[in-house]
């Protein structure tokens, strides 16, 4: 069986460009219109000045095989290419490890390990040959699964791995049910993380487990939790995400820049759609049915001809509307709500491609020493 990101056809340059079209931001106010990317220039300047290039993108490769769903639709060129339109300076390619909903520890020599070596080594090779060419380039990443090795948390992936990746985020996607609600193990899961030197971010890191107590004293615990916890990121310069995909609870971003905790906001893309069959399953169309059981079948490696030419349409058709007005409202929503709290843009990494590459060369010298 092939890799399911090699069954899939590459839509060409060419052919993407005449089309590409975003929901654009009009006024103040904020009602969307369709904007022409190549004929604007990109995304509005006030958007940029926030957020330059994202850092937690899925491309096809995180469809891995034996997932048997999709979690990532497009290849690095088309992201690359859809990126650089829309006015970003780089993007971190941050490929799933091992299955989110159950990982497992990954040895060096694992076939996830080294499609992560194989990975980094394509990432580095296309920035070289785009550098000069493109605005926005690539870095090779992972979004390793915190987890448990019987009562020990840790993540997925080992340090030599993790070691020649330029950029990896370690998010909480599945513990086990015991792990999941007494604040000590969340803690020390979290804690797990934050020490290790290899991880740069934590990725949507109250996903799940956010407390929804009326009792004064666990919320009071609660919280005092997350002060240790952004007290050590602070310490060992470990970035906090906002993930608009999956969003934090708002007081818990004020307690973060309150604590100079850096930020990134990113979008979590899988595909450029991911947005839409959030809201009412009834509205989903027959054709965005079809396409979600051809994905499913490409992911399974049981994808005929047709349904492969029915997913490079798609996929085509999914670029050129762009990233839609969901998206950008919940970046325009993130970046006001920084403001009113005082963040200035330097706090968030991703705010330019000096800043992370500062941010990066400042987190290696921490694993060095
Ligand atoms: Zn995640
Ligand atoms: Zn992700």
């Amino acid at each position: 069986m092939t890799k399911p990101s090699e069954s899939l056809p590459i839509i060409d340059e060419q052919k993407i460009g005449a089309h590409l079209k975003f929901h654009g931001l009009s006024g103040p106010e904020i009602d969307a219109e369709l904007v022409d990317i190549e004929k604007s220039g990109g995304l509005p300047a006030e958007i940029l000045r926030w957020w330059r290039g994202d850092a937690h993108t899925h491309s096809a490769e995180s469809t891995r095989e034996g997932f048997n769903y999709p979690e990532g639709l497009y290849h690095y060129e088309e992201i690359l290419y859809y990126y650089e339109m829309l006015g970003l300076d780089f993007v971190c390619f941050t490929e799933h490890a091992s299955l989110p909903q159950s990982p497992c520890v990954q040895e060096p020599t694992s076939a996830i390990s080294q499609s992560l070596l194989e990975h980094t080594k394509r990432i580095h090779n296309l920035r070289k040959e785009l550098s000069g060419k493109y605005r926005c380039l690539p870095f090779a990443g992972v979004e390793a699964n915190i987890m448990y090795e019987g009562e020990k948390p840790r993540i997925d992936i080992p340090d030599e791995v993790l070691a020649e990746l330029d950029f990896v985020i370690a998010s909480r996607h599945r513990v086990p049910e015991e792990k999941r609600t007494e604040l000590g193990d969340i803690r020390e899961s979290l804690s797990s993380a934050i020490v290790n030197p290899y991880v740069n971010v934590i990725g949507h890191p109250d996903r799940d487990i956010q407390t929804k107590t009326e009792d004064p004293r666990a919320a009071e615990a609660y919280w005092q939790m997350w002060k240790e916890l952004l007290g050590e990121m602070r310490l060992k310069n470990k970035a906090f995400e906002i993930n608009l995909k999956a969003q934090p609870d708002p007081k818990l971003v004020q307690m973060a820049a309150d604590m100079g905790v850096k930020f990134f906001l990113n979008f979590d893309a899988h595909e450029f759609n991911q947005f839409l069959n959030y809201g009412d399953p009834s509205s989903i169309t027959t054709e965005q049915r079809k396409a979600d059981a051809q994905k499913y079948a490409w992911a399974a490696g049981s994808a005929d001809e047709d349904d492969l030419l029915g997913l490079a349409i798609y996929k085509k058709e999914k670029l050129a509307q762009g990233p839609g007005v969901v998206p950008i409202l919940r970046l325009a929503h993130w970046i006001k709500y920084l403001e009113e709290i005082g963040v200035q843009p330097e706090q968030v990494v991703n705010s330019s491609r000096e800043n992370f590459l500062a941010f990066l060369h400042g987190n290696s010298e921490t694993q060095t020493a």
